[in-house]
């Protein structure tokens, strides 16, 4: 399933991501099967967030933000989280960014769930 092959690279490039270690998150926006953007779970606020309780950049945001609106009616967003122990953990995209989200034109979003295996993560998908 190609939405896990992203959550694979996905996961890798969490892993990488030392902006915060407590929260490694990584999301993707993809369109067309081609990633157009990455974003991770920055400790800053930005404009876009202005709204909310947020105190920190979500990774979806951080995403959204690195990709031209043009480009985005359409596109999908897959969110992944590393834990502490290196597994998959949830990622369900908060109400925050899945309201900046719909309003980009992004309709589905995928994002992994808790299990053991990053070479297999579980993907669910959410319709906006
Ligand atoms: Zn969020």
């Amino acid at each position: 399933m190609r939405h896990q092959r992203f959550a694979r690279v996905a996961l890798a490039l969490a892993g990488e991501a030392t902006h915060d270690v407590t929260h490694q998150l990584c999301a993707l926006v993809v369109s067309k099967n081609r990633v157009l953007s990455v974003g991770y779970n920055q400790p800053k606020t930005h404009p876009i967030s202005r709204d909310t309780e947020m105190q920190q950049l979500h990774a979806e945001m951080s995403a959204v933000l690195r990709c031209a609106e043009s480009v985005m009616e359409g596109a999908e967003v897959i969110v992944v989280r590393i834990k502490h122990s290196g597994k998959p953990g949830l990622a369900k995209p908060c109400g925050a960014c899945q309201g900046i989200l719909k309003r980009f034109g992004v309709r589905r979003v995928f994002y992994t769930t808790n299990s053991e295996d990053a070479e297999n993560p579980e993907i669910e998908e959410l319709k906006l």
